[in-house]
């Protein structure tokens, strides 16, 4: 077992208004969270004051699914990391594969975006990987070389990079826990390669695309793997509570 802690984060798209978002957290905190595994959520911005509020005394952290590179101007639409710091935001989420192929991101606007966020010290979750044409081509490797090469300079004690092979998100197809670790392994290399070896040991990869309940545990149980980035799974209290005891039960050895 590595001394990297697991975390499980929960990506909920465009999914649960304020509403919808009170009341899974209420149910989430009435769950017994075991201590060992971080956990963190990423509602829409719409929901993330009323989410602040909720878990400001609990130790489930909050992200937010993107944010801007400045810090305030004329982007209409965006949010900025100062605007989610002052509400108690601690996270975000950059990169993602759904804003990369439907909102023009690309790798570079992707680590603006995240060194805007360190600056305010949020915690990034960078997120990268290959498309089934590019898996199916044999140019896996060089995609997420390409896409971990713009994670130079970032602050490895706020990082977390997520591994979410575009053919395995949302399509309920996940990645064999070898085909996992074999990316998860590789990305370790290049994060020593551009942030050094002992970022490397640090910096916690999360693998996402169809993570549930049934595979977490197998999934997790992987060397190179530090926890998921969940979608469609943490929608549902029990299931993302139960992806959540999956690394626990991992943590303690069992
Ligand atoms: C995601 O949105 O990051 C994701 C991994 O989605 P899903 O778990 O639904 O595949």
């Amino acid at each position: 077992m590595s001394a990297r802690r697991y975390l499980v984060a929960g990506n909920w798209k465009m999914h649960m208004g304020v509403g919808e978002a009170s009341a899974f957290l209420e149910g989430l905190l009435q769950e017994e969270l075991p201590d060992a595994v971080d956990v963190v959520v990423c509602p829409p911005y719409i929901s993330l004051p009323a989410a602040a509020m909720l878990l400001s005394a609990s130790r489930i952290g909050l992200g937010a699914q993107n944010v801007h590179w400045e810090a305030s101007g004329a982007f209409t639409g965006e949010i900025s990391a100062p605007m989610l710091a002052e509400i108690g935001v601690g996270w975000t989420i950059v990169g993602h594969s759904e804003r990369r192929s439907y909102f023009g991101e690309t790798d570079e606007t992707a680590a603006r975006r995240a060194r805007r966020a360190q600056e305010e010290e949020l915690r990034v979750i960078f997120c990268l990987g290959e498309t089934l044409e590019e898996r199916d081509g044999g140019v896996t490797f060089e995609v997420l070389e390409r896409q971990a090469a713009v994670l130079e300079g970032l602050d490895a004690e706020r990082l977390v990079v997520a591994y979410e092979p575009v053919w395995a998100i949302g399509t309920g197809r996940t990645a064999s826990p070898a085909q996992a670790q074999e990316a998860h392994a590789f990305l370790r290399g290049r994060i020593a390669a551009v942030l050094g070896e002992e970022a490397a040991r640090a910096v916690r990869i999360l693998y996402g695309g169809s993570v549930k309940p049934g595979n977490a545990a197998e999934l997790f149980g992987q060397p190179d793997v530090d926890g998921g980035l969940i979608g469609g799974a943490s929608l549902d209290v029990q299931s993302f509570s139960a992806i959540i005891r999956a690394a626990a039960h991992l943590a303690a050895g069992e």
